[in-house]
């Protein structure tokens, strides 16, 4: 992905009938487009802004999608316009491995992003290069075609993680989030997950990565991350509050009670009511990722694949040397 970065005092924004946006470009491209020393390259932007205020780093992102430039200007305004109605919402998120996110609005928002085709895909090349390593003569420890096998794994995998933070993060603040609640990681690795769930997450989602990617976008859009012991969410009943009777399969969380309802959903919310009063929900929204973009489905994820994918997940890294899953976490 084509990105790149604005120091705040070297650029300028206007906004009014024809906005525009100026900034310093090379000497090569100065002497292409004509320009001389002093100026700069000027362009027409599109758009208001929510939010006027002292200007930080802009930062310039080329949109495959749609073919076009978008500039994100994080600005700091002063304390007393921010307790306007716009950013006063809560959210929280359950980070999981089939579902790679579930979160949860004060507003009654509900997102899944489905993570099971992104992981088919993933072991698949991860298949392709435990076959390459299996060729490879003694001593040798990789080639070029499995170097490239494991970039074009990981580059793909960021790509999906960057696309998704964003996708979030654009939806929580036109929502007016102006707090999201994760799970510490401790609690998260420990006691969330199983064993190979976490192996998982780790090897293939980068939990660390995604937290921290979150962490940066979030604070373009003047989202506060509050790190939360999110521990029994996954099993506690949103209606009775019910933990040690509920049962988890799958995807589903049913209670005694009565209740059923989606996992990670509910998880999410729970952890969200552990924060904050939380009204009732609207039909949650099911993403699903197509290699560009994260799209909304009306159906849930299926399940059909999964008891597929944990059991090779249990065979990999069941196989001592981790031998294509094992890739150090590239962060
Ligand atoms: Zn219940």
């Amino acid at each position: 992905m084509l990105r790149t970065y604005v120091r705040n005092d070297q650029y300028t924004i206007q906004f009014g009938k024809r906005s525009r946006l100026e900034v310093p470009i090379g000497s090569e491209l100065k002497a292409e487009l004509g320009l001389n020393r002093n100026q700069r390259l000027r362009v027409e932007v599109a758009g208001e802004p929510k939010w006027r205020g002292e200007q930080n780093r802009l930062e310039i992102v080329y949109d495959e999608t749609t073919e076009s430039f978008r500039a994100f200007q994080p600005v700091t305004v002063p304390d007393s316009r921010l307790d306007s109605p716009l950013a006063s919402h809560e959210a929280a998120l359950d980070v999981g491995a089939n579902n790679l996110v579930a979160c949860t609005t004060t507003t009654g928002l509900q997102l899944l992003y489905d993570g099971r085709d992104l992981f088919e895909q993933f072991r698949k090349t991860t298949e392709r290069i435990a076959h390459y390593q299996l060729l490879l003569e003694d001593q040798r420890e990789s080639s070029k075609r499995i170097d490239r096998l494991y970039r074009t794994r990981t580059n793909r995998r960021n790509h999906a993680q960057d696309t998704l933070v964003r996708d979030l993060v654009e939806r929580l603040y036109d929502e007016g989030v102006s707090t999201l609640y994760v799970g510490d990681s401790k609690g998260v690795l420990s006691t969330h997950w199983s064993a190979h769930v976490n192996e998982k997450t780790h090897n293939f989602w980068a939990y660390r990565r995604f937290i921290n990617r979150l962490e940066d976008v979030c604070k373009e859009y003047g989202i506060t991350v509050e790190e939360e012991s999110e521990a029994w969410t996954s099993q506690e009943c949103p209606e009775c509050g019910e933990r040690e009777g509920t049962i988890r399969h799958e995807d589903s969380l049913a209670c005694p009670c009565g209740f059923e309802g989606h996992a990670d959903l509910v998880a999410s919310e729970s952890f969200l009511r552990r924060q904050i009063a939380v009204g009732s929900m609207a039909r949650p929204v099911y993403l699903k990722w197509n290699n560009h973009s994260w799209r909304e489905h009306h159906s849930p994820p299926s399940l059909v694949e999964t008891t597929a994918n944990e059991a090779y997940t249990d065979q990999s890294t069941a196989s001592g040397g981790n031998v294509a899953l094992g890739e150090a976490q590239d962060d």
